[in-house]
């Protein structure tokens, strides 16, 4: 396979002597990451990344049919991560938690749909237990024993270990013997400590962060990884975060995806202290981010656009910027709704497969671990792609 570009045209020439790397198939120093994000040349960084792509996946791109459960609201950071919508104290307005009979009703919907995994995540919860996560996953697993259930962030781990008073791995151990099988990648945010001083005061480390997805991947959990791009980090700071990744993913290999996850600037007080409401992410550094981390993670097979929170358009174009994994149905997504993003909740299955077709690439249903389950949809050819709610589907807003 040739580089589509030649580097010599790359219109910034600083991008230049990079493609010469990436077409030898080289590493990228941190200082060569740090460039990648401070080019406006986003056309020849997406053909770089787009042929990095190709190389590792092909024309193929993934998708899953999952659906998202939100248990719980309350959340003890509530005050201090200042980018967060989603979080309420216990006795605010909006404030939410689930009986286990509640989770499992909402679950039920997977019952005569494609579902085939459970992604589950909340907020910190001060008064739940071990055991009513425990619980929860014992009996999705019973009711829907083929659906795979990857749950709980490094930072819900953490906060039950701290609960229990007991050690990251016992929490585990005790999730996976329930039916946990892996892990969602959230809480990262950026590693920097001067920006976690900012933006998630209490929140773990990014050394604790890593400690967790390295105990899980120790256990045989494989997990994902995000960063949180578009509030007050630098260049420099994004790259020692991806850096810190590519770095862990050398020493386990665990890492099943990386997700760039934008920042919404409604409803949370970090986007009023910084007069950004109503401005979330250009498309632009959307784009940039999927091509950097497309490029700089050169150990990390997959990289994940997440439509609801970059629009399916913006996802939908990511796909010839190095993206090569849409997400899923996903169902009812609350986290980024509650910041003000006007997404639909829900991608009907045909429509996903259509809004890749599209694109001119080849969807592939996956499992949770990237094994295809599907690659003949000849039944839904007529499935337009064209971006929007399926005809006939109800397609549910956040209040
Ligand atoms: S980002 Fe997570 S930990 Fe922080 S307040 Fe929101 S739900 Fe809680």
């Amino acid at each position: 396979m040739s580089l589509p570009l030649d580097p010599a045209r790359c219109r910034d020439p600083l991008l230049r002597p990079i493609a010469e790397k990436v077409a030898a198939e080289e590493r990228l120093t941190p200082e060569e990451g740090e460039c990648l994000y401070r080019t406006d040349d986003l056309i020849s960084l997406g053909q770089l990344a787009a042929y990095a792509n190709e190389r590792k996946n092909g024309d193929r791109v993934f998708f899953s049919a999952n659906q998202h459960l939100n248990p719980t609201n309350v959340c003890v950071l509530r005050k201090t991560c200042v980018f967060c919508s989603f979080a309420r104290l216990q006795k605010e307005d909006g404030a939410y938690t689930r009986t286990l009979e509640e989770v499992f009703e909402e679950a039920g919907q997977a019952e005569g749909s494609p579902t085939r995994e459970f992604h589950i995540v909340g907020g910190l919860h001060p008064k739940l237990r071990l055991s009513y996560y425990t619980d929860m996953i014992r009996g999705l697993r019973d009711r829907f024993p083929d659906i795979h259930i990857k749950a709980l962030t490094a930072v819900e781990i953490a906060h039950l270990a701290r609960v229990e008073r007991t050690s990251i791995r016992n929490v585990l151990v005790a999730l996976q013997e329930a039916g946990l099988s892996t892990m969602p990648g959230g809480g990262a945010e950026v590693f920097s400590t001067a920006v976690r001083a900012t933006i998630a005061e209490r929140k773990l480390t990014g050394e604790e962060w890593l400690r967790v997805h390295r105990t899980a991947h120790e256990l045989g959990i494989r997990t994902n990884c995000t960063m949180l791009y578009g509030h007050v980090e630098t260049a420099r700071d994004r790259i020692a975060h991806l850096s810190a990744l590519r770095d862990l993913q050398d020493e386990t290999g665990g890492f099943l995806t990386y997700i760039p996850l934008a920042y919404h600037p409604d409803h949370n007080e970090l986007g009023e202290e910084l007069g950004r409401i109503g401005s979330s992410t250009t498309g632009f550094e959307d784009l940039k981010n999927i091509a950097v981390g497309r490029l700089f993670l050169d150990n990390i097979d997959h990289v994940k656009t997440h439509w609801p929170m970059v629009t399916p358009f913006m996802s939908q174009v990511s796909l010839s910027f190095g993206c090569d994994d849409v997400e899923g149905t996903v169902v009812y997504e609350r986290v980024y709704h509650e910041a003000g993003a006007t997404t639909q909740m829900h991608m009907p299955y045909a429509e996903l497969v259509g809004f890749i077709r599209r694109a001119g690439k080849r969807p592939v249903e996956r499992d949770s671990l990237y094994q295809a389950v599907r690659e003949d949809f000849e039944d839904l050819n007529h499935a337009s792609g064209d971006i929007g709610p399926a005809a006939g589907v109800p397609v549910v807003h956040a209040a």
